[in-house]
């Protein structure tokens, strides 16, 4: 089954992990603080936190930044569930902002369009989270000066983006965001098995994101009330255990060293499909903007399924039959059963990523994926769609 993603190991991330199982500590060790490290110094962070997944790197930012019962926090709904999720199990409230259909991260105009439509019922919006989706960096310039304007909270869920460059930089991520989070799910473009880092420039925001990973406790002596002894630790705050264990952390500095030649795959893959369905009337192929790297953990294809001569479904079905397990990413957040619910979203707001979502499918794109094999992706669509 050639399926839309999949993780590569090799030899010697196997023995990066069988090292440290022969160690002493199998959590808390020293592989944690070296990829923390590594990744520093890839991403151009000051500070990385790992976390146990993505999700409760969203979950610690939210906590971190003081996100509460009231709060206005804006993010697209093209994203995975964990972006809007987050903002609910703060108390706070999630709006979504429509997509740009140029590069399928959230608009800034109309960003700014809601602010104000907030200010206008003398309402805040207090954070924005923009998702470089698929891998394709967001207007961080745009968010930037919006966020100074309105003294707004911005956050980067760069899950996909990792080795993308944004201004021919590919440390731009934590330039533009107070806080960056990541995940190391298989999935993505390195993996931990399970696992997630969180990027801030801010050392405050550090601390704490630090502190809440490990149950809200410190034994930090600039934050004690009391100090009495080496055994000494103050809970000032109910965190959680979301700690990342050493094996997995060892695994993770092995596949960093990997991640740019992972790119350069992706890359390859990506260049190839662009070259096989750029011309055609059905297809939109993901553009990509100046001075912008794509580094396509997704290569979302958009078909015009009207102009074909089957449905979107009796495609999926066809090309799984066929062995291809394509994916949708995303089916958007407003209308999942749970938002529909609890808020009230109106789909004439969010157009262009409803119609996105009913035009797009995720091509294979991995490291590891042969070019025959993403040849015959190319002819099996080619012949479902009628195009040849
Ligand atoms: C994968 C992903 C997450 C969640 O990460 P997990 O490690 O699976 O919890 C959050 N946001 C986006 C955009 C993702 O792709």
């Amino acid at each position: 089954m050639i399926s839309y993603g999949k993780q590569s190991i090799s030899k010697a991330d196997i023995d990066a992990v069988v090292e440290v199982l022969k160690g002493d500590w199998l959590t808390q060790g020293s592989a944690v603080d070296k990829f923390e490290n590594d990744l520093k110094n890839y991403f151009g962070a000051k500070h990385v936190c790992t976390v146990s997944n993505g999700t409760a790197a969203l979950h610690l930012v939210g906590f971190a930044l003081g996100w509460k019962h009231g709060d206005i926090i804006l993010t697209s709904p093209i994203t995975f569930l964990a972006t809007a999720n987050c903002i609910v199990y703060s108390g706070a409230t999630p709006d979504f902002v429509d997509i740009d259909p140029v590069n399928y991260t959230i608009d800034p105009n109309r960003v700014e369009e809601k602010i104000k439509h907030y200010q206008s019922k003398g309402k805040k919006v207090k954070a924005i989270i923009g998702v470089d989706y698929a891998g394709h960096p967001c207007n961080w310039q745009a968010l930037r000066e919006l966020a100074d304007k309105y003294d707004l909270q911005l956050v980067n869920d760069n899950c996909h983006a990792l080795g993308s460059a944004y201004l021919n930089d590919k440390q731009y991520a934590v330039k533009y965001a107070d806080f960056v989070t990541q995940s190391y799910h298989p999935v993505k473009h390195i993996t931990t098995g399970e696992g997630g880092a969180i990027f801030t420039n801010d050392s405050n925001l550090d601390e704490e994101v630090r502190i809440l990973r490990s149950h809200g406790m410190t034994k930090n002596p600039n934050l004690l009330e009391e100090n009495n002894g080496p055994w000494y630790y103050e809970m000032h705050k109910v965190g959680y255990n979301y700690r990342i264990t050493d094996f997995q952390c060892a695994l993770g500095s092995s596949q960093l060293k990997r991640l740019n030649s992972f790119v350069e795959k992706r890359q390859m893959i990506a260049q190839k499909y662009d070259k096989w369905f750029s011309d055609s009337n059905i297809f939109k192929v993901p553009r990509v903007n100046e001075s912008i790297e794509h580094s396509y953990h997704l290569y979302p294809l958009q078909i015009e399924f009207e102009k074909t001569g089957i449905t979107k479904l009796e495609f999926f079905q066809k090309m799984k039959k066929s062995n291809i397990n394509l994916q949708v990413h995303y089916i958007p957040v407003h209308l999942q059963p749970y938002y529909k619910k609890n808020y009230s979203y109106q789909s004439v707001e969010l157009l262009i990523s409803e119609i996105f979502y009913k035009n797009e499918i995720s091509l294979p794109i991995y490291p590891e994926l042969s070019h025959e094999n993403q040849q015959y992706v190319k002819e099996m669509l080619l012949k479902y769609l009628g195009e040849k």
